[in-house]
């Protein structure tokens, strides 16, 4: 038996361990759990490459509770580790690493940002535990290993009486955290952190009902048995070739995603990319037509199909927190608050890759099947219209499928639009005016109107569309929006043949002078006389576009 100090300068790691990850002690399961997945992984691929000669059978990793003993059980069946290899990589390495992190984040350990997203590794166990033990037998013929420590600077390291190969964690729960003694926190927290590992998880065992064996009576209950209760799916719909994936798999991995989320998603894309980064996942575009408050945070960051968090604010652009999904990238670095992430540079490739395979996802969608693509506009545009406020470089390529639907159900891109007003919408100066409605029922007379001077008016009623007119208008050339109540319209170059009112020129000065002497003259609102077969008003008086949208920009906060 050996006794040595681990050499770091703190007196116990322990309570410095415990003060600084306050928030997130949950987090030392997913490490312990992550911690057995690679040395099941190493010891995987040592035996396919025939460095290790083993038996590897299908190897397993094993939760286990004990509340006699006040105990939590992690076993794996990996690599295991020999005397020299725990000296190595749990007494130096490991508690250097505590002393190096202490260090760099003795102050921003306040910050909540980095709280619970860093991957303090095995002694995370000290947020939980007192007493901590590895039992281990490497996969090599050297002699089991029992290591114990108590969070002090002492240790203890002697041969250990483990037989089978892999290593056993001990947890001796600490008085504070009996919660981890708990079965239904422990599932709770398998669900949540290792719902995807690779390597199957066992927490106790089921029940499986098996079928009536042939001849069986009515009334004989069906044979049962005990089986492993494996709490992962270790092999995700995102680790998959797409070649390889069904609509209806895509739809099946979201609903084990999202098991309380009924409504199907309206399509997915698939991620995947290994250089210059690597990243896969799978995006789902849901409905988005309900309560947007409750549509963040629904995409769920994991690195090598470990869950990280659901908050991926700064690594995917604002506009696309609205989807759901899973993004899966060891390149994303954890260990730093989120406003240096958004200064990343890995991160910042990410970022715009994920944009453009969106982008590219919805311009196949709208070539392949525009008919499709317009019946779920209602539901995306929000998402299309933010991003093209937000990020310049999706703004280029919705270019190619933004819609603009008109009050009479058809739909067209901008350039589809040009084409079809030039000539006949446009102003004294040669610009072209898009005349639009943002209320069906209540511009009624106006959309009317419009319509039967032979002009197209388009339907923008969503929040954000005062936004999305103006930074058209400033990126277009030529291009101005005008609501069809607005005074604008007066201003267009009309088509020759129509006829402005039954009125004779005079008698429409006289009506003219009335109105505008009861508006006052400093009014800003203009009088306007229609056309002779218009069934709406026989006269308009309208607002100044710019008033119009001040107000609207009010209404809308922005
Ligand atoms: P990291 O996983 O980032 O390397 P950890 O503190 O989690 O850091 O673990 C330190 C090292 O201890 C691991 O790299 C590994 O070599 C060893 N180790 C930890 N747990 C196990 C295990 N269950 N089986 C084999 N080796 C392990
Ligand atoms: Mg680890």
């Amino acid at each position: 038996m050996a006794t040595g100090k681990i050499n770091v300068s703190v007196e116990n790691i322990f309570p410095l361990i415990k003060k600084f990850l306050y928030s997130d002690h949950e987090i030392f399961l997913r490490e312990l759990v992550s911690n057995a997945t690679d040395a099941t992984l190493k010891l995987k691929h040592l035996a396919s490459i025939g460095e290790a000669k083993v038996e590897l059978g299908d190897p397993l990793i094993e939760i286990k509770i004990d509340k006699e003993a006040k105990t939590l059980h992690i076993l794996d069946q990996g690599i295991g580790m020999t005397e020299e290899e725990v000296k190595k990589y749990i007494n130096e390495v490991a508690f250097s690493g505590a002393e190096e992190f202490l260090d760099k984040y003795k102050d921003a350990g306040k910050d909540a940002g980095i709280i619970g997203h860093f991957g303090l590794g095995f002694y995370s166990s000290f947020m939980v535990a007192d007493r901590v033990e590895i039992l281990t037998k490497s996969y090599q013929d050297a002699p089991a290993v029992h290591w114990s420590c108590d969070g002090s600077p002492e240790f203890t390291l002697k041969k250990g009486k483990k037989k089978e190969r892999g290593t056993e964690i001990i947890l001796h729960i600490a008085e504070d955290s009996g919660e981890f003694l708990e079965e239904g926190r422990i599932r709770a927290l398998l669900l949540k952190y290792n719902k995807f590992m690779p390597v199957p998880i066992k927490f106790g065992t089921r029940t499986e009902t098996l079928p009536k064996p042939e001849g069986a009576g009515e009334d004989e209950p069906a044979p049962t048995r005990e089986v492993d209760n494996i709490v992962n799916n270790p092999t995700p719909a995102w680790t998959k070739k797409p070649a390889d994936l069904k609509d209806e798999d895509y739809n099946s991995f979201y609903r084990e995603l999202y098991p309380m989320q009924f409504e199907e998603p309206l399509f997915h894309i698939h991620l995947n990319v290994d250089y210059p980064f690597n990243l896969t996942g799978i995006l789902y575009f849901p409905k988005l037509n309900q309560d947007l408050a409750l549509q963040k945070d629904r995409i769920q960051l994991y690195q090598n199909q470990v869950f990280i968090t659901d908050n991926v604010e700064g690594i995917v652009p604002e506009f696309l927190t609205m989807l759901r999904g899973v993004i899966d990238s060891p390149d994303i670095p954890l260990n730093v608050s989120r406003s240096y992430l958004q200064a990343d540079g890995a991160v910042k490739k990410i970022s715009s890759y994920i944009t453009r395979k969106v982008a590219d996802k919805l311009n196949s969608l709208f070539r392949e099947d525009r008919e499709n693509f317009e019946k779920k506009w209602n539901d995306i545009k929000i998402v299309i219209e933010y991003g093209m406020l937000s990020e310049e470089k999706f703004f280029e390529k919705a270019e190619g499928f933004a819609l603009y639907p008109t009050v009479d159900g058809a739909y067209y891109t901008l350039e589809e639009l040009r084409e079809k007003v030039s000539g006949q919408q446009t102003d004294k100066d040669g610009k072209l005016v898009l005349l639009y409605a943002s209320d069906r029922e209540a511009q009624h007379a106006y959309i009317r109107a419009a319509r039967d001077k032979g002009y197209e008016v388009l339907l923008m009623d969503s929040p954000i569309v005062a936004h999305l007119m103006q930074k058209l208008e400033t990126s277009k050339e030529n291009l101005s929006f005008a609501r069809v109540d607005a005074d604008s319209l007066d201003k267009l170059i009309r088509k020759e043949d129509t006829q402005i009112s039954k009125l004779s020129d005079e008698e429409q000065q006289t009506l003219k002078k009335q109105l505008e002497d009861v508006l006052g003259e400093k009014s800003p609102y203009t009088v306007q006389l229609e056309p002779a077969d218009s069934e709406a008003a026989p006269f308009m008086i309208t607002e100044p576009e710019f008033m119009r949208r001040m107000k609207e920009m009010q209404r809308t906060g922005g």
